[in-house]
Order: structure tokens, then C-alpha cells, then sequence
């Protein structure tokens, strides 16, 4: 089959390598549609100590399918079934797993290989992490329940209600899924970005509203100002970035939250302003990727339509164009490019 394989920072190549069976308890898909990730541009450059501990390894994170092999033993699948997977299970039996929170797993199973004709799935992400499609859903618009459960853990770690104001601080396509479920649960996104091809982009699909970074010479001020001086009620970094993440806590009135969805630079530290964390009751929380229950959330809310996520779809390609894909996401070029492996 043909694959786009990962051979270390700047080295990905498309290759013919062996299809793959499926092991005792798990599957085979045929890939119907992956989604390019900003995750995926960080890792060609630098590699990703956490996802991809071994090279040469196939590459891709974000899929949906059709499973056309069922290994011996595995339960709840069937060939011809059209699933979403996600791209790790926990393992159910660590202290972490065991108090609720199984994106902090201490030994997370990360699987990779979405931009290939066909991908394995091992018997734990069976188990845990791969759901069953309703006939009609596309598999374009389903490829987004990874990011999805990603945004979803983050609004929730924000606590935020009905009737919010919720400021996101970046317009890449995690930022635009944050502000979609802030919309979602009946609070008002404000999406902040660096004016561009791609704010306007953002501005045209209608998903909150846009503000341009820049434009009060500070973040703080401007979302003060929009919010009539107060500040707002929780405000999600979805850049990575230290300068915004003091920023952000500088953007919360009396009571905020703060959610650091964005992973920084190892080694980078903020400042904080220690009066206003206490005396105002600061909430600052780190989000970190998503959960069984929340992909099994995000995949309720694409299939019932509650969340539409089609628009941040700018391009359509085939696999031998996946690093020009990654070039356009990384040039802000792009929102989310489709991968469709299986398409000539
Ligand atoms: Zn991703
Ligand atoms: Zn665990």
C-alpha cells in the first residue's frame, strides 16, 4: 500500500510498504478521509518525543474509515462497519485512569499512520477508542472527532456556561473548534487572530467573532473594551505561546478562568501577576487532550449536526501531497487540508 512515512524532523516520504493485518483484537481500515494538524507540522520539524518515539513510523493522527479486516477474537466490529478512531487509549488500570482522567495516562498508546491507504489499529484502541459511524455522516466531517474531543476537554476544563463571554486566542483550527463549542453551549466566542488570509477566512465562515490581534495594542485592553471594561469570563490560549498565556490571564475580570490549551516550548516560563491571582480567584488550568467519553461526545455531536466543523476544510489532496499539505498549514495557507488516501 502506499504511505506517507516519517523518517525524522523534515523527512517524510510516500512509499510503498506492506499492508497491514490485523493483530488479536484489533482491525484494519481503509482510510476514507485524514485531516492535516498543526500537531503533525510541529512534529516534522522537531519530531514528538510523546507520539512518535520510534522512526521510520507511518505519519497521520487524524482519520476515519472502513474496516476491512477483523482480527481474531476482536469484539464489537464487523467488516464494511464505518468508524471513527482516535489517536490513543489509555490504559484503564493507572492511579490517573482510575481517578477519571485518562488523558493524563501515564502510559498513553498513541497510534499513528492516517495519511496511508490502510491502517492497524491495535486491540486497546479497539477496545477503548474506535466508534461505529452512522450510515449517512461523512467520513471528512467525522475525521474531526479527535480535535473535537480535544476542544470539548478544554471548554470544559474553562467551565464555561451559557451566557459566557469566552475569548480564544488564536484562529489556527484548533482556536476556530474551541470557538465552535463555546457557540455550541450558548456562550459568546471571541476569536482572536493575526490579521490575515486566514482571519478573514475564519471571519467569512461565521463562527464568532473576529478580533485582530493587533488592533488596542495590547490583548488585554482590547477584550477589556469589548467587554465593556469587566474583562471576560474565561479565556482559552490555543496558541502555545508564553507571551499570550500571560496575556490571556491579563484579558480575565474578577473570577476568570484561565485555560492554557496551547503547549508552549519546553522550557518556556510566564509571569504572574500573584495579586490578582488571589484576590480575584483566578482559575488557570492546562488542558491536555481528550478522553473515550469525550470522542465518543464529539462524534454524538457531528453525526446529530449540533457542530458543523465542514468549513474549516480549505483544501482536498491525495496522499503524495501530504507535505505540500503540511507546507500550507505551516505558511497559514490553510485551515484543515483533507487527506483522501484512497482517492486517485
Ligand atoms: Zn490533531
Ligand atoms: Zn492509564
Amino acid at each position: 500500500m502506499r504511505a506517507v512515512v516519517f523518517y525524522g524532523p523534515d523527512d517524510l516520504r510516500c512509499e510503498d510498504i506492506p499492508t497491514p493485518t490485523p493483530a488479536l483484537g484489533g482491525l484494519v481500515l481503509r482510510i476514507e478521509a485524514a485531516l492535516t494538524c498543526g500537531t503533525d507540522v510541529k512534529t516534522l520539524r522537531r519530531g514528538h518525543p510523546v507520539m512518535i518515539p520510534h522512526v521510520p513510523t507511518v505519519f497521520g493522527h487524524e482519520l476515519a474509515g472502513t474496516v476491512v479486516a477483523v482480527g481474531p477474537g476482536t469484539r464489537g466490529f464487523r467488516e464494511g462497519d464505518r468508524v471513527v478512531a482516535a489517536n490513543s487509549a489509555p490504559c484503564g488500570q493507572c492511579p490517573l485512569c482510575r481517578a477519571g482522567r485518562p488523558n493524563l495516562c501515564e502510559d498513553l498508546l498513541f497510534v499513528n499512520g492516517a495519511y496511508g491507504e490502510y491502517i492497524a489499529l491495535p486491540p486497546r484502541l479497539v477496545e477503548r477508542n474506535v466508534v461505529r459511524l452512522a450510515a449517512g455522516t461523512p467520513a471528512a466531517r467525522a475525521a474531526f472527532a479527535e480535535p473535537l474531543a480535544c476542544a470539548l476537554l478544554g471548554i470544559e476544563r474553562g467551565r464555561v456556561e451559557k451566557g459566557m463571554t469566552v475569548a480564544v486566542i488564536g484562529h489556527g483550527p484548533l482556536g476556530c473548534l474551541l470557538a465552535l463549542v463555546v457557540a455550541q453551549r450558548g456562550a459568546r466566542p471571541l476569536l482572536v487572530g493575526k490579521p490575515g488570509w486566514r482571519l478573514d477566512r475564519v471571519r467569512s465562515l461565521g463562527i464568532a467573532e473576529c478580533l485582530d490581534a493587533g488592533q488596542a495594542g495590547d490583548l488585554a485592553t482590547l477584550l477589556r473594551d469589548v467587554t465593556g471594561g469587566s474583562g471576560v469570563d474565561v479565556a482559552v490560549d490555543a496558541t502555545g505561546r508564553p507571551e499570550v498565556w500571560e496575556q490571556a490571564v491579563a484579558a480575565v475580570g474578577r473570577g476568570g478562568t484561565v485555560v492554557f490549551f496551547g503547549g508552549c516550548a519546553p522550557g518556556t516560563t510566564v509571569t504572574l501577576d500573584t495579586r490578582r491571582v488571589h484576590y480575584e480567584e483566578l482559575a488557570l488550568v492546562g488542558a491536555f487532550h481528550h478522553t473515550p467519553v469525550l470522542i465518543r461526545q464529539a462524534v454524538a455531536l457531528l453525526e446529530s449536526e449540533a457542530l458543523v466543523p465542514d468549513g474549516l476544510l480549505t483544501h482536498t489532496m491525495g496522499l503524495a501531497d501530504v507535505p505540500e499539505a503540511l507546507g500550507l498549514m505551516e505558511r497559514g495557507q490553510a485551515l484543515k487540508v483533507l487527506i483522501e488516501p484512497n482517492t486517485a
